[in-house]
C-alpha cells in the first residue's frame, strides 16, 4: 500500500491524534508521547483525548472534567518545556451521544481546543443496560455486535455522525469506517457508501477535515477510512489530516512513512 500524502495535502510531520493514560485504556504519560514525537522528528503533536457524555459502559474510557483540567495544565507545562523543539496542541475526540448533545456543546465551549475530532464510539441498543461499544476488540463486545445486525447498526452509526457534525462545531471527522472493525465478516454495502458520500459532502461544506487514521493499517492493511472512501473524499475536495490514534508512545506517527 502506498498513498501519496502530498497529493492528499496532509503533513507527515504532524500527528493529530494521540491518547494518553488519562483515558484509562491507553499507556503512557503525556510527556512520554511528546518525547516519542520528538525522537521521531515530528514538528507537531496534537493530543486528542476522549470526551463522552451519558454513556453506560462497564468502565469509563474517557476523561472527566477534572481530568481535562489536569490535561490542559500538563499540556501547557509541556508546551513551555518543549517550545523550541515541537509544537503541542490540545485537542479532543468528542464521541457523540444525541441524548446529551447540549451537555457536550457546553463542555466543548468551555475550553480552547486545537482540534475538535468528531467520532461515535457507542450506540444505545434497545432493552440493553450498556451502550454497544462499536470499536472494542473485547470478545464480549464483538460477540454482542455479531448477535445484532451490523448492517443496520452501521447505517445508524453513519446517521449519528451526520447529526454530530451538524450539531457540534467539529474540525475533523475521525476514523470514519472503524466501527465494527473487529467483527468478522463485517463489510460495507453500496447503500453505506451512498450514506458516506452524503456525509462527506456535509463535512466538506462545513470545512471540516477528514482524518486518515493509520491505526487501521495494522488491523486490515488500510487506514481508516478505506481507499474507496478516500476516493469519494478527494472528489469532494476535502482536506485531510493524519492521525496515528496512538494508545502507547511507541505508536506515535505509526505508518506515516507510507504517506510521504
Ligand atoms: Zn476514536
Ligand atoms: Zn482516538
Amino acid at each position: 500500500m502506498k498513498i501519496s500524502g502530498s497529493s492528499l495535502g496532509c503533513s507527515i510531520h504532524s500527528d493529530n491524534h494521540v491518547h494518553t493514560n488519562l483515558c484509562g485504556h491507553a499507556k503512557g504519560e503525556m510527556e512520554e508521547y511528546v518525547q516519542a514525537a520528538i525522537s521521531k522528528r515530528l514538528k507537531r503533536l496534537v493530543f486528542l483525548e476522549h470526551m463522552e457524555e451519558g454513556i453506560s459502559a462497564p468502565g469509563p474510557s474517557w476523561l472527566s472534567e477534572s481530568d481535562f483540567d489536569y490535561y490542559f495544565d500538563e499540556g501547557e507545562r509541556l508546551q513551555g518545556k518543549y517550545q523550541d523543539i515541537i509544537e503541542i496542541g490540545m485537542g479532543v475526540e468528542c464521541g457523540y451521544n444525541p441524548e446529551y448533545k447540549e451537555t457536550l456543546k457546553k463542555r466543548l465551549a468551555k475550553r480552547k481546543w486545537e482540534h475538535i475530532g468528531i467520532s461515535c464510539h457507542f450506540l444505545k441498543i434497545e432493552n440493553d443496560v450498556h451502550h454497544l461499544n462499536l470499536l472494542s476488540k473485547k470478545s464480549e463486545n464483538v460477540k454482542r455486535a455479531t448477535e445484532l445486525d451490523t448492517n443496520i447498526l452501521f447505517s445508524r452509526y453513519l446517521d449519528t455522525l451526520l447529526e454530530a457534525i451538524t450539531e457540534l462545531d467539529g474540525s475533523v471527522l475521525c476514523h470514519l469506517d472503524a466501527a465494527f472493525r473487529w467483527v468478522p465478516g463485517h463489510i460495507l454495502l453500496d447503500h453505506h457508501y451512498q450514506q458516506i458520500d452524503f456525509l462527506l459532502a456535509q463535512v466538506a461544506a462545513k470545512n471540516m477535515a477528514l482524518e486518515i487514521n493509520t491505526s487501521g493499517i495494522n488491523i486490515r492493511n488500510e487506514p481508516f477510512p478505506n481507499s474507496r472512501i478516500l476516493d469519494l473524499a478527494i472528489q469532494h475536495k476535502m482536506t485531510f489530516q493524519l492521525g496515528s490514534d496512538a494508545h502507547q508512545p511507541s505508536d506515535v506517527c505509526n505508518h506515516f512513512n507510507l504517506f510521504s
